[in-house]
Order: C-alpha cells, then structure tokens, then sequence
C-alpha cells in the first residue's frame, strides 16, 4: 500500500490537487493597519488593571496572580493602608517573559488584572515592555468599555 502511494506520486497529487482548487478561489486579502480581521472578546492581548466603580484600584494584593503565572512575569510588593486595606505598592509585568496564557486573568477574584484586546503596541528595547502600576492603571482607564463588555460577554462560559 505505501509501496504503490509512493510509486502512484499519490500524496504529491493530493498536494497538487490543493494548490489548483485554490489558485481559482477568490483571493482574500486584508489591508492591514485600515481593515482588520474579527477578534474574539476572549483575546488576550496587552494586560491592564482595573478600578471599580468608585475610581479605586481593583486589586487587593493576594497575589494569586503572581503565583499562578508560569512565567514568573508577575513581581508584587503589598503594604497595608492606614484604613486596614491591603493594597500593592508595586505591581509589575514583564512583558517579556510573559506568555500571554490568561492565568492570571482567571485567578484574580475581583477581575482586577485583566488582558485587553489591545495588540498594537511593541518596545524597542526590554525596558518598554516592563508594566508598572501606573501603566496599567491607565491602560485599564483608557480599555475599560471594551473591557468591560468582553467580560460581559464571557460570563456566562465561567
Ligand atoms: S498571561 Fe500568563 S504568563 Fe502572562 S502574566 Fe498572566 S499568568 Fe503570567
Ligand atoms: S491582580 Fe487580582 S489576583 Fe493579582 S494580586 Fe491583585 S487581586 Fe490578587
């Protein structure tokens, strides 16, 4: 059986057969940056961190996200506030290192760290991929509609 596959040139000819069918097929070809493809509400682009309703930080320094990463992108340090609240006094991403998996999204249980549908960004050195707290932070102000309705949208798959 392999024996005449490879004397019949049957996989060639099945190759061949593809690149005919498609030669005809109407030709689709998107203008990027004007025309872009659909992006699912579960794209995990640049990450970002939230505040509530009242313009607080969302995040209450668990640090459940730096420990479920694999990546170990995730650096935190945490302080209590004199209101007995623990808050982080740092929280960086390494974007660098950074995988792009999601854990983190998942194991945060305020929805504090999150993943944007944002992938228009670069750095042009390792520096530039290194996110803060205040970067999020306005990454998260600036995303928050398009956040929020993706969040929306995924709940009920949760
Ligand atoms: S997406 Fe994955 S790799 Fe990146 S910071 Fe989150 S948990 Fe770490
Ligand atoms: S972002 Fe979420 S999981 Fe990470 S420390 Fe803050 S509250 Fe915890």
């Amino acid at each position: 059986m392999k024996l005449s596959k490879t004397f019949l040139l049957t996989e060639l000819r099945q190759g061949l057969g593809i690149t005919f069918r498609h030669f005809f097929s109407r030709k689709i070809t998107i203008y990027y940056p004007e025309e872009k493809t659909p992006q699912s509400f579960r794209f995990r682009g640049l990450h970002a961190q939230r505040r509530d309703e009242n313009g607080e930080e969302r995040c209450v320094a668990c640090k459940l996200c730096e420990a479920v990463c694999p990546a170990m992108a995730i650096s935190i340090d945490t302080h209590q506030r004199e209101d007995g609240s623990r808050r982080t006094s740092r929280y960086d991403i390494d974007l660098t290192k950074c995988i792009f998996c999601g854990f983190c999204q998942e194991a945060c249980p305020v929805d504090a760290i999150v993943e944007t549908r944002q992938f228009e960004y670069h750095g042009e050195k390792r520096g530039d991929l290194y996110m803060t707290k205040p970067i999020l932070l306005e990454i998260g102000d600036k995303n928050e509609e398009d956040i929020a309705r993706c969040l929306a949208a995924d709940a009920p798959y949760r």
